[in-house]
């Protein structure tokens, strides 16, 4: 099983390596592959397509998002990947696992004292993605646990228990691509420098009208989309980590075409880059139980978090800098827009067919509601220790 996992995934990545980096798409193009070379069974097969995708992206981002000149990820670990539907485990602290050949049954050994028998005895807990890991003739077992979420839509029980959920707010420009209101920066500068850079070789091009010209414009733009991807995946994947950081059940952003029309400096590139972006986020965000929802963004930067205030001349003319006219209340202008977009999700009431309900947004320094109670990260982490 380990060796056909190892040929497996690195099958996966030979066959993806300069063509893509997505689990979708690897997926898509190397399932049949592995199916045909390997003993993999069907999941496995596709567990493989994902390791090789997380691999070919973990060197697009040391790398500046390509693979050129980059070594070709190499699997030697003996570690297989299992998931909810090739591992099983049961009540008497059992496990049964798929393999080449046969499904494996065995006990589990728990280290003395070990904390995890308490995620095994506790129904808010669900057995997640899984490492086996052989080593010195001995098989290691690295469960993997992720807190259930209730069932979206589902009944009243649902309603309360998700009304008190906590929302990051994310506002979305050109200097900065991202901002949440946890006050982590996103900067744009890298993706929108690119941009131009092509764009001014785009109309140099396009006075030469030759074949040759074409064929440049055409693998420039090719590699300035990769590079876009690349960096908003990279963007998404720190958005769903502030989230999962700060416990928010939704991520919320303003509505992608409002927003543009926002922003003066904003053009079409921009337009992509923002729905790239949000789906980028849907859709990690949806493997971690995290909802992503949209919210009307007029006045969430001349609004002021602090009294409510809302003036266009609460920033300064290069709307870097938020000052309230009214209470003199200073914050960074995409910043406080970022805490507005949370507070404005709140006040909308629950996300109709998710039944979820924010309460708090979350901010770097704990939580908040839009009347101003507060509750900090200390406080927090005392209710959430076991
Ligand atoms: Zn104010």
């Amino acid at each position: 099983m380990v060796r056909e996992w190892k040929r497996g995934c690195q099958i996966a990545v030979n066959t993806a390596w300069g063509n893509c980096h997505t689990r979708s798409e690897v997926q898509k193009l190397a399932y049949d592959v592995l199916r045909e070379r390997t003993d993999l069974g069907s999941q496995h097969a596709v567990l493989a397509t994902h390791r090789a995708a997380e691999a070919i992206k973990g060197v697009l981002d040391r790398n500046d998002g390509t693979t050129e000149n980059a070594d070709k990820p190499t699997f030697t670990s003996p570690t297989v990947v299992y998931d909810t539907r090739t591992m099983t485990l049961f009540d008497d602290r059992a496990v049964s696992l798929t393999t080449t050949e046969e499904r494996v049954h065995c006990d589990l050994v728990f280290p003395d004292g070990s904390y995890l028998t308490q995620y095994l005895n506790d129904d808010r807990w669900e057995a997640a993605k899984s490492n086996l890991c052989y080593r010195d003739g001995q098989f290691d077992l690295h469960l993997g646990f992720r807190a259930e979420r209730p069932e979206i839509g589902a009944s009243d029980e649902v309603e309360s228990s998700e009304n008190d959920a906590t929302v990051l707010g994310v506002a979305l420009g050109v200097e900065n691509v991202a901002v949440t209101s946890t006050a982590r920066f996103f900067s744009g500068e890298k993706l929108d420098h690119r941009h131009r850079e092509f764009s001014e070789l785009r109309t140099a091009l396009h006075e030469t009208d030759t074949r040759s010209a074409l064929r440049t414009l055409r693998q420039a733009g090719d590699k300035n989309d990769n590079f876009a991807r690349d960096t908003l995946h990279t963007v998404a994947g720190g958005i769903v980590e502030e989230a999962e950081k700060h416990g928010c059940s939704v991520i919320a952003f303003g509505e992608l075409e409002a927003v543009r029309e926002l922003l003066p400096e904003a053009d079409e590139f921009h337009a992509w880059a923002f729905e790239r972006l949000f789906d980028f986020v849907a859709y990690r965000a949806e493997e971690h139980g995290i909802t992503v929802a949209q919210v009307n963004p007029e006045y969430t930067s001349q609004r002021c978090t602090s009294c409510g205030f809302t003036h266009p001349q609460n920033r300064d003319a290069e709307r870097t800098h938020f000052e309230c006219l009214k209470c003199g209340n200073e914050a960074n202008d995409h910043y406080n827009a970022a805490k507005n977009v949370g507070f404005r999700c709140i006040r909308r009431g629950p996300l109709s067919s998710r039944g979820v309900g924010a309460k708090y947004c979350a901010l770097g320094s704990g939580r908040v509601t839009p009347d101003g109670d507060f509750v900090p990260n200390e406080e927090l982490a005392e209710v959430q220790k076991p």
